[in-house]
């Protein structure tokens, strides 16, 4: 019989490959961007946050999934999304 593992500890066997450049940024003047405020409750990794000021920041992307929800909300005008580097970023490790 096969064990139930929760979506934490399946995140949790995934491994990280530092990424020497940020593959994502948000783009320089859109920080205010209204779009930008649904990232902070859909990256899953929870990459973005929100300031008192309403600007929202992406801090890093170690941790990214690379799943591309963040593009997909914002579009590419507010978001410059690549991939990371081949040989870095995410390895999912849950199959
Ligand atoms: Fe978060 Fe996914 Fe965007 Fe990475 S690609 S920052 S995991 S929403």
């Amino acid at each position: 019989m096969s064990e139930t593992v929760d979506l934490k500890a399946k995140l949790g066997l995934d491994v990280f490959k530092p990424v020497g450049k940020p593959h994502i940024k948000i783009r320089q003047g859109m920080e205010k961007d209204s779009r930008l405020k649904s990232t902070v409750r859909i990256c899953p990794a929870g990459l973005y946050s929100e300031n008192e000021n309403g600007e929202v920041a992406l801090a890093t992307v170690d941790g990214c999934l690379e799943c591309g929800a963040c593009r997909l909300a914002c579009g590419i005008d507010v978001i410059d999304w690549n991939y990371p580097e081949g040989g870095t970023g995410v390895q999912f490790r849950f199959g």
